[in-house]
Parts: structure tokens; C-alpha cells; sequence
């Protein structure tokens, strides 16, 4: 074989290896939509990827990324090559930096106008767009390196408003150390958090003593949840809430034989089995109503 044979065969690998690569972030997006990962017994999408199918996480983090932009991507282009994944969750991450930094949702004509400025540029090419187009949205990564056995460096980006709360609680805390700030910060947010008064069912969780559901959670570290059908424990530690095995809606007791620890995502798979989605997706709304409400 020649050099141009050997070519036309390898430009069909590389084209089958896109078609690969795209299947893969359409499986992605359904698994987020549908929710499979919950009641494949994972936390999360992440956690799904890497656990299960031995992503890294970097590796994950930017499949998932690129996966929510699928939609604004014809299947041919993806194909082709003319956008790829690295060039995908190029715009991704500045897409979700732009919202944040705006407080507002990009359109979908803009997303689309975006990813279509992409096509057939390299990976530096789009890095060069990206910080034309967005000259505020700062693209560089954070960074966190290891000093020695107990101390880290943190190099970040702060915008002029995340700077200035930074300063108003340096006052109020009587510091001019930002670590300690931080430290604060991170304390106050964990603990919140964490706290099961998040629990989504308000009425019967609360009636759980706090000694009770502190045992619980303390006993299992946790989240118990396993798929029943593959046995894949969740393990998360991520919003881990006291959960009712049968429903106090449903006779269940607050006894300790009925009680269990379930990361968020699998308390409102549990109520989901219990009182259907519909129901609990009106609760969620409630919760959040609340939460936002007690959280000044
Ligand atoms: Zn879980």
C-alpha cells in the first residue's frame, strides 16, 4: 500500500473513531437526562463515568461538558472532525464562565452562532477565539499545588465582585489572611450543606431527632443505596440526608430499623419509587422555595 492508500485507511479509522466519540456524549446526555446513573446506584453523572466505566476525571469532566452542547452540533460535523471534543469543551467551559460571571444564561442562538465560529479550528485556534470573543471570561485554569505535607497554594481567578466579598469578610472576621477567610467560608457552606434539615421530605424528616440522624449518618459515612440489580453501592459522601426506608406517609417509624443514609440524589430516587416523580418534582420546587427562604 502506498502512502495515499495508507492515508484514505487511516482518515476512515479516525472518521469511525469520531462516530465512537460523538455515541458516547449522546450516551452521556441521556444518562443525565434519564437519570440512569441514579438508579444504577452512582451519585452522579461523574461518578458514573469514572467508577463504572473508568474514565478519569478529567477525562469525564470534559465528556459531560461536551455532551450538554451535543444538541447545537449536527452529527456530521462532529463526524467529520470539524468539531471535536476538545474543541467542544473549549466552549463549554467558557460558556459556563461567561453565565456565571454575567449571572445570566446565554441564548441558544448564541451558543449555536459560538460553536459554529469553532468549526475546523484547531485546539489553539479556538483558545485564541475564545479570549477574543470573551476578553472578560477569563480562560485559564485554577490551580492548586502542594507546598509541602500540609499546605497548598491555590492560584485562581477572582472577578472584581467575588474580590470584593473576599475583602468585606476579611473586615468582619478581623483578618488579612485570605486562607482563613476561606477556611471560614468553606466551614459555614459544608455545614450547611451537609445539614439534613436540607432533607427533602420537610415534614416527616423533621420529626427525626437530630441525636437519631446524626447516628445514622456517623454509622454509615455513606450514601447506602445499591442497585438491586448490579449491587453497586453508591458510596457517595456528597449531601448525605437520613432517609425513611418505609415512608412515614406510609406507616414507616422513626426507629433506627427504618432509618438510612442516602446522598441527595438517591433520598429523591427512594420518594421518587415511592410517591412518583411527578409528585416529588413539586416538592423539589417547595424545598428549594424553602431553602432560599431560610438561607439569608
Ligand atoms: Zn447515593
Amino acid at each position: 500500500m502506498d502512502a495515499y492508500g495508507f492515508d484514505a485507511e487511516f482518515a476512515q479509522d479516525v472518521r469511525r473513531s469520531n462516530e465512537a466519540t460523538h455515541k458516547v456524549l449522546v450516551g452521556i446526555q441521556a444518562c443525565e437526562r434519564e437519570r440512569h446513573f441514579v438508579v444504577l446506584g452512582f451519585g452522579s453523572v461523574y461518578d458514573w463515568l469514572i467508577k463504572r466505566h473508568k474514565f478519569s476525571e478529567s477525562a469525564a469532566h470534559r465528556r459531560v461538558q461536551a455532551s450538554r452542547l451535543l444538541a447545537l452540533v449536527p452529527d456530521e460535523k462532529f463526524t467529520s472532525g470539524d468539531v471535536n471534543l476538545t474543541t467542544l469543551t473549549q466552549v463549554a467551559t467558557v460558556i459556563r464562565k461567561e453565565e456565571k460571571r454575567t449571572g445570566q444564561r446565554m441564548t441558544k442562538e448564541a451558543k449555536s452562532e459560538l460553536v459554529a465560529k469553532i468549526e475546523r479550528k484547531t485546539s489553539a485556534q479556538t483558545e485564541q477565539l475564545l479570549a477574543t470573543e470573551f476578553p472578560e471570561t477569563n480562560t485559564g485554569k485554577d490551580s492548586i499545588r502542594a507546598l509541602n505535607h500540609d499546605q497548598s497554594r491555590l492560584t485562581t481567578d477572582l472577578p472584581q465582585a467575588t474580590r470584593a466579598k473576599l475583602e468585606r469578610l476579611k473586615e468582619l472576621l478581623g483578618t488579612q489572611n485570605s486562607a482563613e477567610v476561606l477556611d471560614e467560608a468553606f466551614t459555614a457552606l459544608l455545614k450547611q450543606l451537609d445539614s439534613p434539615e436540607t432533607a427533602p421530605r420537610e415534614t416527616a424528616a423533621k420529626s427525626i431527632p437530630q441525636k437519631l440522624r446524626r447516628y445514622v449518618i456517623q454509622k454509615a459515612q455513606t450514601c447506602e443505596y445499591r442497585d438491586p440489580v448490579t449491587g453497586q453501592r453508591c458510596d457517595s459522601t456528597h449531601n448525605l440526608q437520613v432517609d425513611h426506608i418505609i415512608p412515614k406517609a406510609k406507616g414507616g417509624t422513626n426507629q433506627l430499623s427504618n432509618l438510612r443514609c442516602l446522598c441527595r440524589q438517591h433520598n429523591m430516587h427512594a420518594a421518587e419509587l415511592n410517591f412518583g416523580r411527578e409528585h416529588m418534582n413539586k416538592f423539589r420546587t417547595v424545598r428549594e422555595q424553602h431553602q432560599s427562604y431560610v438561607v439569608h
